[in-house]
């Protein structure tokens, strides 16, 4: 027999395919995975296939579309005040999971350090270890899952390489706030670390809030790659379809990764997401859409036995549940899905030690008659 030395002896498959499965299997209303039940706009279906009749069906530039980056670079500046040469610093990537695995693979070394937020999203540590880099994370409590600055200070070693932060966050749907970005660049300002921004829901920040894109800070963005997707805003999650931005001198190393990985992006979505993105209410509306959407379903939460944790961000709505059962979130999460109908990730997926604080996430991007289903079974829970 041939010995295999697996690259991520300790991963198994990932929750978000563990629960959709279940969640197919058992029929149960998915509110696991983060996607949305409704669809995409008829508008951008129509200019995919107009795209497609008119002839961009072979490979795309390495780097992405040019129009459609300089869309993205026009978007950037006026949203953050921000500007990044299309040319250079800009990639489009086949969702926001390989920009975040190119991004890293760009700068870890083997023994580099790597600082997480966890509960964090389950791709940033096995990409850390698969460049040989170490995972040093920093555990979030709830309910507010607040960084204790202080604490991130004392995990910086001389070996740290990256900071990873994530706002609006998943699972948690925390913000990163002023202090926090004031906090992280202190912390970085003299030091040779980089900072992945996973921004991915940067247009979902509700009640008034902004979204404080790394980008928007200069002595920060000169160190950055920022990372952002269009399946969340355009509601096509299954395209795979998303970009990393950064400075040109790491934009070009993140690119000697990426045409080796993927090459290129497909095509015919590209050309149409450059003529969608021309119409800024495609993206400006969606805090509104959204916010419509969580406090229909928190105010459908609020009748149940669950406990509401605070959604400042993202399509997600956290609960615990110490009023129901103290078995853990795993179990739970099986229950739930096989006996209640209704499928949600387990929190404790997201902590590499499987911390487990009674927590449950579901997704709220769903139609009303999804939610309203769901929130009829919860009820009886
Ligand atoms: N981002 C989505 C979520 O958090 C799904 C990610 C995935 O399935 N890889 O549920």
């Amino acid at each position: 027999m041939i010995t295999i030395n697996s690259k991520l002896p300790q991963a198994g498959t990932t929750i978000f395919t563990v629960m959709s499965a279940l969640a197919n299997e058992t029929g149960a209303i998915n509110l696991s995975q983060g996607f949305p039940d409704y669809e995409t706009s008829p508008e951008l279906i129509e200019l995919v296939n107009q795209a497609m009749q008119q002839g961009f069906n072979q490979y795309a530039p390495m780097a992405g579309y040019l129009p459609l980056r300089e869309e993205l670079s026009r978007k950037t500046e006026k949203l953050y005040g921000a500007y990044y040469n299309p040319d250079t610093e800009i990639t489009i990537t086949a969702g926001g999971t390989q920009a975040i695995y190119t991004a890293i693979a760009t700068v870890i070394n083997p023994n580099d350090e790597v600082i997480i937020f966890e509960p964090a999203f389950d791709c940033y540590a096995p990409a850390i270890k698969i460049a040989g880099g170490v995972v040093k994370s920093l555990e979030l409590e709830p309910p507010d899952y607040r960084i204790n600055w202080e604490l991130v200070k004392r995990l910086v070693s001389s070996r740290t390489r990256m900071i990873i932060i994530n706002s609006p966050q998943n699972p948690t749907a925390t913000i990163l706030r002023q202090e926090d970005i004031d906090a992280l660049y202190d912390i970085v300002k003299n030091r040779d670390i980089f900072i992945l921004s996973d921004e991915v829901y940067e247009h979902l920040v509700y009640d008034g809030e902004e979204h404080l894109s790394i980008a928007r800070y200069p002595g920060l963005k000169e160190r950055s790659f920022v990372v952002a997707s269009f399946g969340k805003p355009f509601h096509a999650t299954g395209w795979k379809v998303g970009y990393c931005m950064a400075p040109a001198a790491l934009m070009s190393e993140f690119r000697k990764i990426h045409q080796f990985l993927v090459f290129c992006v497909n095509a015919p979505v590209q050309k149409a997401l450059t003529e969608y993105l021309k119409n800024e209410n495609h993206y400006l509306g969606l805090a509104e859409f959204f916010k419509q959407k969580r406090d229909y379903f928190r105010h459908g939460l609020a009748e149940t036995r669950f406990d509401l944790l605070p959604c400042a961000g993202s399509y997600f709505q956290s609960v615990r549940y110490s009023r129901i059962s103290d078995e853990k979130d795993a179990d739970l999460a099986i229950r739930l899905t096989r006996e209640f109908g209704v499928a949600v990730i387990p929190v404790s997926a997201f902590y590499s030690k499987g911390t487990d604080h009674h927590v449950l996430r579901f997704c709220f991007a769903k139609k009303q008659e999804t939610l309203d289903n769901a929130l009829e079974r919860l009820k009886k829970v």
